[in-house]
């Protein structure tokens, strides 16, 4: 039997686990900074827990990184890692270190079900969730290998992270806690789609700061390049946008566009997007489209990304061109598509020969 990892167990969790397994409370209350501040990988470090108990321990549970496959690093310093998951799937994770801070993006779940047009993981099927486990086993990863402080998380990796609720929610209570990794709620960001219901309201009370990916100004061509536009379109989006805001009480939304030659990057857009954004205290990032093979758009060019943003500034919307980091190894907004499938087709061409 496979032993259970305790990577994204909240103290609740490991209380309930340990109780059912025959440790106790005390137990768990030790355990738990071993795992999460000090960052031990074994149980035998841990000084305070009895001998006879961690050699117990030992036998049910893990506290395994999953294993990296590939490490690449682009010229800008951005880092990217493969990580093969105890079921053989595979997930990426980035680091983008900067002078000030150093920001994790986590997937949170394999493929994505939404099948945006522009983005490399939508052109991958749905898989499944990741669990607690497996999506802070990135921030663990990194903070193993990168030996600075992380600062700043984003869910802007593989997957549509409101569609993976439950276990975001365990992951976001570790996050957040002082006496496990202890970020800012102002530095935790969740990016979605626009996934309108229970899981947006819950989300507010982590009061953690929320990015939408618009891309568009109106639902025709929203719902043209997003399908999830034709179940929760722009208005009832925005609803649900200024309900956050009053509920979480932070002070604006990141609305995220990306410009694609000829779709959605003309003067009128960006008028049109202006109008839009009225209603709603927020922030522009204006992102440049990441190329992929065998992507059926193409990327505004700097001189429309220039007038666009300068267009939205003149109406008083606050953007900004968001540079794009690690684009020479596949790791910037859109590209990460795990390499599974490829690793899957050579392993078959092996066969065939
Ligand atoms: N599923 C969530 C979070 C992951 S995607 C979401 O869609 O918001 C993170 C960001 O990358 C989103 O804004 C997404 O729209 C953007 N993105 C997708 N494909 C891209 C590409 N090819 N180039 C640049 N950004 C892309
Ligand atoms: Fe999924 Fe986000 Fe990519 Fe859309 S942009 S397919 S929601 S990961």
């Amino acid at each position: 039997m496979s032993k259970i990892n305790l990577l994204g167990f909240t103290l609740e969790r490991l209380k309930s686990e340990f109780l059912r397994n025959g440790f106790t409370i005390l137990d768990a209350k030790r355990v738990f900074p071993w795992i999460h501040t000090k960052l031990a990988r074994s149980f035998d470090v841990m000084s305070d827990v009895p001998l006879r108990v961690r050699e117990n321990l030992k036998e049910k549970f893990s506290l395994d990184r999953p294993e990296c496959l590939v490490l690449q690093k682009s010229v800008d310093g951005t880092q990217k890692a493969l990580l093969k998951l105890e079921d053989g799937n595979y997930v990426e994770t980035v680091l983008i270190p900067e002078e000030t801070r150093a920001t994790v993006c986590v997937s949170s779940q394999i493929g994505c079900a939404i099948g945006c047009k522009f983005c490399h993981t939508g052109t991958q099927r749905f898989v499944r969730n990741l669990s607690s486990s497996e999506i802070i086993s990135q921030i663990f990863f990194w903070k193993d290998v990168f030996g600075k402080p992380i600062t700043n998380v984003v869910f802007m990796g593989m997957g549509e992270p409101l569609l993976n609720f439950e276990n975001l929610s365990d992951v976001l209570k570790l996050l957040l806690d002082e006496k496990a990794h202890n970020f800012s709620r102002t530095k935790i960001t969740i990016s979605t789609s626009g996934i309108v219901g229970d899981a947006l309201i819950e989300l507010a009370k982590f009061r953690v700061k929320l990015a939408i990916s618009l891309h568009a100004s109106n639902d025709e061509k929203r719902s043209c390049i997003m399908p999830i536009n034709k179940k929760y379109d722009i208005k009832t989006l925005f609803k649900a946008a200024r309900e956050y805001l009053r509920n979480s009480g932070t002070d604006r939304v990141t609305f995220e566009y990306l410009l694609l030659k000829g779709v959605n990057d003309e003067d009128s857009d960006a008028t049109e997007l202006s109008k839009l954004l009225r209603s709603i205290p927020c922030k522009v990032n204006l992102i440049v489209y990441n190329d992929w093979p065998g992507s059926p758009f193409v990327g505004s060019g700097r001189n429309r990304a220039d007038e666009f943003s300068r267009i939205l500034l003149s109406k008083g919307v606050r953007a900004i061109i968001r540079k794009s980091r690690g684009d020479d190894i596949l790791a910037a907004c859109g590209q990460l598509k795990t390499q599974a499938s490829a690793v899957r087709a050579d392993k078959e061409a092996g066969i065939k020969k």
